[in-house]
């Protein structure tokens, strides 16, 4: 047991409160780590306002990065003193797993949103009452988070370790939805619907894969201008009354060969199929709410056209996270433009910001 200082939230709606809390020890899979800095992701925001499910009260946050502390007994991929980025919690065993596809993992509820290790065990403890963890296979929003050695990313030390959180969440579900789920070929074309964290992730990816044109779509004046220089060729604003056919003309007339709607609003959801060209592939990666409908005409997909849901990129994050690590060295995935820091105890400052849209993506310097 590890005393530590995490950020609890209480139930659903409630701010943040920095709490002294308990960490187990790392058992024999598991490794302990001491957080440097985590982003702060709309899932946090999500699972804080009810959307999606997790124990509370509970500690969340899910885009952890720090230095192993403390490694289990049948660790042998992983040091002390390892610099690491944590991601998605994943089993390793099961068919999705063994076929590359770790975000689609069976356990994904159990070992992500259950608040506790799969056999049922709790990882936190405040005030000697246990306290979901184990958020995300991590719950970052912590002086120290215990991982399960499947989801912990070592990145090389040379790289600023503060900026390297979001890669496992944010960034790498922004990226990989284009690199590794839609794979447009060069000179294709790529609309983003809302160019928030990971939308831009997206189109960043579209300029590193060598889509010919690519449209950003969003409210903010100030995210169109920011998407202009990190590799959009054209933009809509989406108060625009015809979004639809400005985007459809922004691709040349015909509609675009590949979207991606990352707002989690289901009436863009439709909007972003609409703007699909023949055969054109649509990826769904926004949470929406779980009332939400997606309602378009049948028609809509008879030319072949088709949408689905991509989690996390389609990402393997031991290999994709690497990769993004290397493209934001040569400066082909620029996200550092993308990020603003607070202090850990300004964490709810951080998340008012990111909800009002000054804030791309917020990062809490913690140790
Ligand atoms: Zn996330
Ligand atoms: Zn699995």
């Amino acid at each position: 047991m590890t005393s530590i200082t995490a950020a609890l939230t209480r139930h659903n709606g409630a701010d943040w409160e920095l709490t002294p809390a308990d960490i187990d020890d790392p058992r024999a899979e598991e490794v302990l780590v001491r957080i440097v800095a985590t982003g702060v992701c709309h899932t946090d925001v999500g699972v804080r306002d009810g959307h999606l499910p997790m124990e509370l009260p509970g500690v969340l946050g899910h885009e952890g990065a720090g230095i192993v502390e403390r490694v289990g007994s049948a660790v042998s991929d992983i040091s002390v003193g390892d610099h690491v980025v944590l991601s998605v919690g994943l089993c390793g065993e099961c068919d999705h797993c063994l076929r590359g596809l770790p975000t689609y993992c069976e356990q994904g509820y159990v070992r992500n949103f259950s608040g506790r290790r799969p056999d049922g065990s709790a990882t936190l403890r405040v005030d000697g009452a246990e306290v979901g963890g184990n958020f995300f296979g991590q719950s970052s929003f912590a002086t120290y988070a215990l991982a399960d050695r499947r989801s912990v990313v070592p990145i090389p030390a040379d790289v600023p370790l503060e900026l390297m959180g979001p890669l496992g969440c944010g960034l790498q579900t922004g990226a990989g939805t284009v690199i590794n789920a839609l794979r447009p070929e060069a000179g294709s074309t790529l609309v983003v619907f809302g160019a928030g964290a990971v939308g831009m992730a997206a189109l960043m990816a579209a300029r590193i894969v060598g889509c010919a044109t690519i449209v950003a779509v969003d409210l903010h004046r100030s995210r169109l201008d920011l998407a202009l220089e990190l590799g959009a060729t054209h933009v809509v604003d989406a108060h625009d009354a015809d979004v639809v056919g400005a985007v459809r003309a922004a691709c040349g007339g015909a509609g675009a060969d590949y979207v991606v709607d990352a707002t989690g609003v289901a009436p863009v959801a439709a909007q972003a199929v609409g703007s699909l060209a023949l055969r054109g592939r649509c990826a769904l990666v926004g949470v929406y709410p779980p009332d939400a409908e997606l309602r378009i005409p049948a028609g809509a997909l008879f030319f072949g056209q088709s949408v689905g849901g991509v989690v996390e990129g389609d990402s393997v994050p031991k290999v994709f996270v690497r990769r993004l690590v290397e493209l934001w060295r040569q400066g082909r995935f620029p996200f550092d433009r993308l990020v603003e820091y607070y202090d850990f105890d300004d964490i709810n400052t951080a998340v008012a910001d990111a909800l009002s849209g000054r804030v791309l993506k917020p990062i809490l310097r913690i140790g």
